[in-house]
């Protein structure tokens, strides 16, 4: 068998091997990336296509995530696929809700975020997809941004392989590295280096670090609707009330503990499964929805109905759109660490573990590939 080189072999097809493939091809490094399933399957075809900025900690994380929105910007017409510049808006319907998005609108301009408190007329002025009925008022963001995770995450293998010459070997699992030998069933290649972005299936490579790494999964319900009518638009990406118990940003405010133990204390299941309630459009016409998070190294192959009614009876309290069929329900599973925006480690020498972004993964894998890239040379 003849041996094939290249300097970095990438594992794993979804947004983190894709950005880790997209940065280091732009440096001029010969790539080639092995995915084990016909084509990515994972978590990052499974999510909203939501490129929330909003919602990452102020800081590094936040600035990560202004970093990618750029380079989603920049691809989407070279690759060709969907991205709309939508903002986003968190919706008030009562008044501790409100409270929180007013504090934060306080300290979001030493905090590097540029958001607008709104009343309600001036939410109604941004969407004609919110619901009337209560609304207290809401913050705009302009920095959020849409792409249709499906569409996105099969195009960026083409435009890599034609435009940088990057290898996919899709249908090819990685079961050991040796550097500088990796073999899959069909082939051996020479590397310098691996990157193993394998995401939720994290423990299948060095189990052992693993183990101590701290990381844990996360199982979340989704669903989407039929098109909506021909003209009709989401505009911004929408969430409302329960997020801001959920979302690191908002830990800031002071505001934050009573709302959460108000929720808690008035509908526990919304705690006992994780949710908080998100919406987007892609291209098509059609609405994701969801979602809930439940943790664990076991996930549970079932899917509930009873999170799914959770999501879209608290959906209704502030999304009217024209036609709530369900035409799709499905979850995704993400790693997660517990308190850290990614998990990063060195297994090897030569060889890195990219992973536990987290429900962020479209939001700051391109900014974390960067920063990547600019230690390790
Ligand atoms: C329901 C849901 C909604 C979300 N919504 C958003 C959102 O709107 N915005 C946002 O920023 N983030 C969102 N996230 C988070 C985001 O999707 C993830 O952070 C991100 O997709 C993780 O990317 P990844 O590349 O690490 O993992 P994955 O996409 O899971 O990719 C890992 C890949 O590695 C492959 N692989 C594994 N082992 C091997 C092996 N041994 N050999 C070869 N290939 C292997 C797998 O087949 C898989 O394709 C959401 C996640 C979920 C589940």
């Amino acid at each position: 068998m003849r041996i094939k080189k290249a300097d970095i072999a990438i594992i794993g097809s979804g947004i983190l091997g894709l950005a880790h493939a997209h940065t280091a091809a732009q440096r001029g490094y010969r790539v080639v990336v092995f995915e084990r399933t016909p084509q990515a399957q994972g978590a990052s075809v499974r999510n909203f296509g939501m490129i929330w900025p909003i919602g990452q900690a102020p800081g590094s994380t936040h600035q990560r995530a202004l970093k990618s929105r750029q380079t989603w910007l920049d691809l989407a017409p070279k690759a060709n696929f969907w991205l709309a510049e939508t903002g986003s808006l968190h919706l008030a319907y009562a008044d501790d809700e409100f409270a929180i998005l007013e504090e934060f609108a306080e300290l979001a301009p030493n905090l590097g975020y540029d958001v607008e408190l709104l009343n309600a007329s001036g939410v109604l002025g941004r969407s004609q997809a919110v619901q009337e009925k209560n609304l207290r008022g809401g913050l705009w963001s302009a920095s959020e941004v849409c792409v249709d995770p499906r569409q996105a995450i099969a195009a960026l293998p083409r435009y890599l392989e034609s435009e940088y010459g990057v290898t996919f070997r899709f249908s090819t699992p990685v079961h050991a590295i040796n550097l500088p030998r990796i073999s899959t069933p069909n082939e051996t290649w020479t590397v310098d280096r691996a990157l193993i972005c394998n995401g939720a299936d994290f423990e299948s490579l060095y189990p052992e670090t693993f183990a101590t790494s701290g990381l844990t999964r996360c199982k979340l319900q989704m669903m989407r609707t039929a098109p909506q009518p021909a003209g009709w638009r989401l505009g911004p990406l929408l969430t409302a009330g329960l997020i801001l118990r959920q979302y690191a940003v908002f830990a800031q405010c002071k505001t934050q503990a009573a709302y959460a133990k108000r929720i808690a204390a008035e509908h526990p299941e919304y705690d006992a499964w994780g949710i908080h309630v998100m919406a987007s459009q892609n291209g098509l016409g059609e609405i994701a929805i969801g979602d809930s998070h439940e943790y664990g190294w076991t996930v549970d192959p079932f899917d509930k109905a009873r999170i799914d009614q959770l999501i879209l009876d608290y959906l209704q309290t502030f999304l009217a759109v024209p036609s709530l069929q369900i035409t799709q329900r499905w979850h995704g599973v993400y790693a997660k660490h517990p308190d850290r925006s990614d998990f990063i480690a060195d297994p090897a020498p030569g060889v890195k573990i990219i992973n536990g972004v987290g429900g962020a993964g479209m939001t700051t894998a391109f900014g974390l590939a960067e920063e990547i890239f600019a230690e390790w040379e």
